[in-house]
């Protein structure tokens, strides 16, 4: 079943950069959402909601929920043997509606202020061809006129620009193109393959931040590592400074680059035999 989900959105992807209409941010679209519609919520279930390590962060915000509690409870990381490295999908609710777990029949969505880039991005999406042929970067806007959507048939008339300036998109953005220039990296795209350790390290850094979190201040890790007393200090209690080193640390740990300067040796045994004395004290 996960086989088919995977397959049907490889699909998807194909089609989309192959046969829909490319927008560009000054395009024009007509939509409006709201309870006032018949459709209210109808796009809310039996839906594939990809989430980046922002929107988890995001997600677990407004559910005030640890990381690994929130990434076993709604995410599920579909089988796929031709993706190296995992990126978790929105589980939804196992009933027939197959819902999100977190629509209300009454008030929509429970989590708007928080919600993930693709639930402030409908009815458009954004697509790459580099996904597909590397030395094509460009990007393009694309619009899902999907039969259930009566949302379609409002006068309301958006252009692309002024849809993601409403829709609070900005903030995705800085931690969406880290993600991306990670997952399209030219070590991955020349065929090279993570094994289990370095999967692990990308979960943990990215999506599993409370583990992280700990890992650095209960480890060797800062002993390792040359890090400003203020970003630890900052690291501490800021989950978005933290996904920053995570993005630092993971493209260290999977691609070999110098994103996070490492103690020379001496220091590294300075830091250790203090360390020591501090315990004997
Ligand atoms: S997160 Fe909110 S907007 Fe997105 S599918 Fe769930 S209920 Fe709908």
């Amino acid at each position: 079943m996960e086989q088919d989900k995977s397959d049907n959105i490889a699909r998807l992807k194909e089609t989309i950069l192959r046969e829909y209409p490319r927008l560009s941010s000054t395009d024009k679209f007509k939509f409006e959402c709201g309870p006032h519609l018949d459709c209210f919520n109808d796009c809310c279930a039996d839906v594939n909601i990809f989430l980046t390590p922002y929107d988890v962060l995001r997600m677990r915000k407004e559910l005030k929920m640890g990381s690994s509690k929130f990434l076993h409870d709604y995410a599920i990381i579909p089988f796929d043997d031709k993706q190296t490295l995992p990126v978790p999908l929105m589980l939804m609710e196992e009933t027939d509606k197959k819902q999100c777990h977190f629509v209300d029949d009454e008030k929509g969505c429970t989590i708007y202020n928080n919600r993930p880039w693709p639930c402030r991005m409908y009815p458009l999406g954004m697509a790459s061809p580099s996904e597909m042929v590397k030395e094509d970067s460009s990007k393009f806007f694309f619009l899902l006129n999907e039969d259930h959507c009566h949302g379609h048939k409002s006068d309301k008339e958006w252009t692309v620009e002024e849809w993601i300036a409403d829709q609070g998109i900005e903030p995705y953005d800085e931690f969406g193109e880290l993600f991306k220039v990670l997952t399209i990296h030219d070590r991955l795209r020349s065929g090279w393959k993570p094994t289990p350790k370095h999967v692990e390290i990308y979960w943990m850094g990215l999506y599993d931040l409370d583990k992280f979190r700990k890992m650095i201040f209960e480890s060797s890790f800062l002993d390792r590592y040359e890090i400003p007393d203020d970003e630890i200090a900052t690291v501490k209690t800021d989950d978005e400074a933290l996904l920053r080193l995570g993005f630092r640390w993971v493209s260290m740990a999977l691609f070999g680059e110098r994103s996070i300067p490492i103690r020379n040796e001496e220091d590294q045994k300075a830091r250790l035999e203090a360390k020591i004395l501090k315990k004997s004290d």
